[in-house]
């Protein structure tokens, strides 16, 4: 197996809850932040003498941590596997200040995602978000002027009580910031989330399908391609990190319920924070069966706009693609392109994707 090219690192602390958030994180009140930051670079010397393509940093709240143990963090972990070439943390725009920003870039920060979630004033009261449109605004223009342009900013769609024309000003507003990257997650209502208690009623199927087919429309004519399902990029500012858990490779992680996939190994880190500062970090580790790899790769890289390389799935699971899945690609020929290289899911059919891959995929497999 190759080693890990990319590293996670989770910081999961939050200032507040917000009630749809399925991560793993703790209030910022608990006060554990420097007992968890000694923990967390104890935990990095299991990956020591391994440099890094991607380091991102995500939570959490990573910008909601302390200076300066965030400083601490970043020159650490640069100094330990020098400097990647993309180098992302995720920040909420109430958080970002020039004192902020400098340490950052002085730190080797390259690419900042913002959660901005919308730009309605009453969306980010309903998501119990602390900024306002104002605040975003305000994040973007002061990353910039900082030198750092590789931007990207979060957006959830599918809101109760969402109009059209509520998206429709979220993606004016992509426009007016003239973004190289942005996401669009549905909303997703998980078990346990305050949401899913209080049985929020997201809009119907056929509303979210227009709605995603509107994202993509105007994205795509502000010359943001959709690379992955979820998210839009002008060309070069793809997530290098994120496309590697995207295409199957490994990758490495510390921190509070962070999950790591290394030599066929995936091993996530426990979700309790007494566990994690006793050095206890891990929770299950499994061994994947090829099967389950296999499973997990055309999941994967099915949602990629380029899909998998026929080249590419013969060498990592030994045989042919297009024999092995003959019946099923047959079933699917609508939905599937496929020329002498490469599988892709026809760019008007990936809103369909997970029907796709109930088609194509065993299921049962992973029992
Ligand atoms: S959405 Fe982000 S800020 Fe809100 S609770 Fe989850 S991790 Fe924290």
């Amino acid at each position: 197996m190759n080693p890990p090219r990319s590293l996670y690192v989770h910081i999961p602390f939050c200032r507040h809850i917000c009630p749809y958030c399925d991560f793993p994180k703790l209030l910022l009140s608990t006060g554990y932040q420097e007992r968890y930051t000694k923990a967390l670079l104890n935990e990095d010397t299991r990956y020591q003498g391994l440099h890094f393509d991607t380091i991102y940093l995500g939570g959490g709240t990573p910008s909601a941590l302390d200076a300066s143990l965030l400083k601490l963090i970043l020159e650490e972990l640069v100094r330990r596997h020098g400097t990647p070439k993309e180098f992302t943390i995720e920040c909420n725009p109430e958080d970002v200040n020039p004192r902020l920003v400098s340490l950052l870039k002085a730190c080797g920060i390259n690419r900042i995602s913002l959660g901005v979630q919308s730009i309605k004033e009453s969306t980010l009261k309903m998501l119990g978000r602390r900024h306002t449109p104002e605040d975003a605004a305000r994040a973007i223009a002061l990353c910039r002027e900082a030198g750092i342009d590789n931007l990207s900013c979060d957006f959830i769609y599918g809101l109760p009580g969402e109009r059209m024309d509520d998206l429709k000003n979220d993606l004016d507003w992509v426009r007016k910031e003239n973004l190289p990257h942005v996401s669009f997650y549905a909303l997703q209502l998980e078990p346990h989330t305050m949401f899913a208690i209080q049985k929020v009623q997201p809009p119907s199927d056929d509303t979210l399908s227009l709605y995603y087919d509107t994202i993509d429309t105007a994205l795509r004519s502000m010359g943001l391609d959709r690379y992955e399902v979820s998210n839009w990029a002008r060309p070069g500012f793809e997530s290098r990190h994120n496309t590697c858990y995207w295409r199957g490779d490994p990758y490495a992680a510390i921190g509070y319920g962070a999950s790591s996939y290394v030599d066929g190994v995936r091993a996530v880190r426990t979700r309790s924070m007494t566990d994690y500062l006793a050095g206890k970090y891990i929770f299950s580790s499994r061994a994947e069966s090829l099967a389950e790899q296999e499973f997990d790769y055309l999941m994967c890289n099915l949602r990629l706009r380029d899909g998998f390389s026929l080249k590419d799935f013969k060498e990592r699971f030994n045989k042919d693609f297009l024999l092995a899945y003959a019946d099923r690609i047959e079933a699917l020929r609508d939905d599937l392109e496929i020329d002498d290289s490469r599988v892709r899911v026809k760019r008007d059919k990936l809103y369909i994707l997970d029907s796709i891959l109930v088609d194509l995929l065993d299921f049962s497999s992973l029992r």
